[in-house]
């Protein structure tokens, strides 16, 4: 098992990987590009290099993987990119460093809200955009996302950078169902109920209601088992805050994915169609909900037990390639109302 992580050092990681041309473009191995962090998806590699004895390469990095890809041009080395969040899975389709996967497993267990209609990218596993809120100050067990605009909240809540992708695909999603223009109001509504100009991340959501400094926030489901079960410097955080699952009015829990999509020039095609549909398959998704704490897409594979605990997962049916349309508008609109300022 090879991992190349020097991404970050630009023109050092180009020799690296033509220094290792001969290793990276065995006939057994398959090479994989990804976003997501190496401890959270080597396991799912070791289980399929098991399961079917090709090796697994490994270039992570925490960005511009599109933008190599792209310019490796026809000589990429790669055959599979792993990356998450609507934002960039579009990102890669946009740059043409894709080619439809045609694969009727995928079809058979990927829902179509959670696959490109024309095959260029499928989820892999979902999570939840949510609210984290206080356990002692805050009585509520349910809300809706457009309660987050109510006065009742002035000065109670925290949210990082309204740019922030997974912001943007949930102000898409706002959009998808209400319209531009109930968006807007509702925006200059959650801004106003803000109790700190956006900062940090999802974990700081958390930090920040445990501080005192906010009632509730907004953040990704698998961030608060991390925390509780994972990350003993911030298990506090997780155990000051309790999770709801909020709905849209006309709608349920806006969800985002995870997913894989396959290099246009796959030098490895065959392996490549090997992992991607290993991914989907029993094994796979059980490591992805307990490992990741994301909920499967494969229906029937049972969310981990921390996750269970946040109440039944009631995810919006809105497709993700919908939602993508409105990711600009939802980009303007944040600006023009300075929700980040
Ligand atoms: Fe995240």
């Amino acid at each position: 098992m090879k991992t190349v992580r020097a991404l970050a050092r630009g023109a050092v990681v180009v020799n690296a990987i033509v220094g290792a041309g001969s290793a990276f473009a065995q006939s057994g191995d398959v090479n994989v590009y990804t976003y997501r962090e190496s401890k959270l998806i080597q396991p799912l590699f070791d289980a399929f290099s098991r399961d079917t004895g090709i090796k697994v390469n490994v270039i992570s990095a925490s960005s511009g993987l599109e933008q190599r890809i792209k310019a490796e041009g026809a000589n990429s080395p790669a055959d599979v990119l792993l990356t998450v969040d609507i934002g960039r899975i579009e990102d890669a389709v946009r740059a043409g460093i894709t080619q439809p996967i045609k694969s009727d497993v995928l079809d058979k267990i990927v829902a179509p809200q959670y696959r490109d209609p024309e095959g260029h990218w499928y989820g892999i596993s979902m999570r939840a955009r949510v609210v984290y809120a206080s356990k002692d100050r805050v009585k509520e067990t349910a809300l809706n996302y457009e309660d987050l605009s109510d006065p009742k909240w002035k000065g109670k809540i925290c949210i990082r950078s309204g740019q922030y992708i997974y912001n943007n695909a949930l102000f898409a999603a706002f959009i998808a169902h209400h319209g531009e223009a109930k968006t807007e109001e509702w925006l200059s509504g959650l801004k106003a109920n803000l109790a700190q100009k956006p900062s940090g991340g999802d974990r700081e959501v958390a930090r920040d209601i445990a501080a005192g400094k906010c009632d509730i926030g907004v953040a990704n489901t698998y961030y608060w088992a991390l925390m509780l079960n994972k990350e003993p410097d911030r298990k506090a955080w997780a155990e000051a805050t309790k999770v709801i699952l909020p709905s849209f009015q006309n709608g349920g829990t806006h969800v985002n994915l995870s997913a894989v999509v396959l290099a246009r020039y796959a030098p490895n095609k065959g392996n490549a169609m090997k992992l991607v549909e290993w991914l989907v398959g029993e094994e796979a998704q059980h490591l992805y909900a307990d490992l990741n704490y994301e909920y499967p897409v494969r229906p029937g594979v049972a969310v981990n037990s921390i996750i269970a605990g946040y109440g039944k997962l009631n995810a919006d049916t809105i497709p993700l390639s919908k939602i993508a349309d409105h990711k600009k508008a939802a980009a303007n609109l944040v600006d023009k109302v300075g929700f980040d300022n």
